[in-house]
């Protein structure tokens, strides 16, 4: 049969890979060759499974949208990621890779962040386990993300502002992996996302894949079967989306829409649509597509959401766009806006910026009545206010 998991080799199709410069050779390496035993271990799923349960809060409720529901013609379910201690599905990653790193023996954290979610993801579980923490973040995002800055030094982790290039994730990822090649021996590098180099793709959708295990029982329990027609989520990395789609990724009854930023548009010159304009190329370690130059030089995406403007996307995704397992569609900045303010008003929940992309595929599909929609709202909007009071007084 044919399976859209990853293969022996680390690659999903075409795409995947570690490629990596020799020096990072024996950390990967390493990690490649442990974190399978290490995620099955008894005694790790059964520290894991209880922190997610006591300390993040899970599981997240499947909530049936009644109101949402009866405006689109179908029956929507939200996995409700944003209630999650910090906010949204992140922790649930980092926390997972932060009891990994332990349990290799390594007592410094190192992460890279773009908007600061991951960064203050990493934190916190950095502070519960009692790990060193640094965290490498564009000076460019420093200013524009203060608060989370503040809650990362709060927490007790070290940010450290990047000052190359344009100064913003793609400069901090670069910083954290020189950081990581400096200290190999008592240092972890925790990635935030489905992206880098093999086995980071493949250990990030396993440590999200509870989202999907979750709406497995919770599906049953609500509709009397264990899957959906749908499957809904947006993409930065590819993080949520992949923990939503994990356990269901080889059912052909399951329909998978992915939702990524369009920006201005598409064809705007401002945009983060990956998939939709990216050529296969490599960033961060893994052969993906990637938005960039005639030259190969990665382009600067823009979003609305800083946890969607990512030049590249997990491997795991590039290859169901590919393969035409999933369907991907580009949501610009005032459709997800819209569908933010339309979840606020009927259903009483403010979304993260990044799940209203999500949001804004709904308008996209023609449902049927009983189609069943499972929708992951990857993260609540408490960030995001200021864009959103922008947008509200124009
Ligand atoms: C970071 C973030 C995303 C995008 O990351 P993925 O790895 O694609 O999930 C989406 N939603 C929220 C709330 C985030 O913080």
């Amino acid at each position: 049969m044919r399976t859209y998991q990853i293969d022996e080799n680390g690659y999903y199709g075409e795409f995947g890979g570690a490629y990596i410069p020799e020096i990072l050779h024996r950390c990967v390496e390493t990690l490649r060759e442990n974190y399978l035993s290490i995620l099955e271990d008894d005694s790790f799923r059964r520290e894991y499974g209880r922190l997610l349960k006591d300390y993040v809060g899970r599981p997240s409720p499947l909530y049936f949208a009644r109101r949402l529901s009866g405006h689109y013609g179908c029956k929507i379910y939200l996995k409700r990621e944003d209630l999650n201690h910090t906010g949204a599905h992140k922790i649930n990653n980092a926390l997972g890779q932060a009891l990994l790193a332990q349990r290799m023996g390594k007592t410094r954290i190192i992460a890279e962040t773009g908007a600061g979610q991951h960064g203050v993801a990493t934190a916190t579980a950095c502070a519960l386990l009692g790990l060193e923490c640094v965290v490498y973040m564009g000076k460019t995002d420093v200013e524009r993300q203060h608060i989370n800055v503040q809650k990362m030094e709060m927490l007790g982790a070290r940010v450290v502002p990047v000052t190359s290039g344009n100064m913003t994730l793609k400069d901090a990822t670069n910083e954290a992996i020189r950081d990581w090649c400096c200290h190999p021996a008592d240092t972890y590098y925790i990635i935030g996302s489905t992206v880098g180099p093999h086995p980071y793709p493949d250990m990030v959708a396993k440590l999200q894949s509870i989202i999907s295990k979750e709406i497995r029982e919770q599906l049953k329990e609500h509709e009397g079967r264990d899957y959906p027609d749908y499957l809904i989520a947006c993409v930065g990395g590819g993080s949520n989306a992949a923990g939503t789609i994990y356990h269901y990724l080889d059912d052909s009854r399951v329909k998978i829409v992915l939702a990524e930023a369009g920006g201005l548009g598409v064809l705007s010159g401002k945009t983060a649509a990956t998939i939709q304009l990216g050529k296969k190329g490599i960033i961060h370690g893994a052969r993906t597509y990637v938005i960039q130059n005639e030259d190969g030089q990665i382009e600067e995406p823009y979003s609305i959401s800083a946890g969607l403007d990512y030049p590249g996307i997990g491997p795991m995704h590039a290859n169901l766009a590919a393969t035409h397992r999933a369907q991907v569609i580009a949501v610009n900045d005032d459709e997800a806006l819209e569908a933010a303010f339309l979840l606020t008003r009927i259903e009483g929940i403010i979304p993260a910026l990044e799940s209203s992309h999500a949001l804004g595929v709904l308008p996209k599909i023609q449902f049927r009545p009983e189609d069943i929609v499972v929708l992951t709202v990857s993260g609540r909007g408490d960030k995001d206010m200021e864009t959103y009071i922008k947008a509200m007084n124009q």
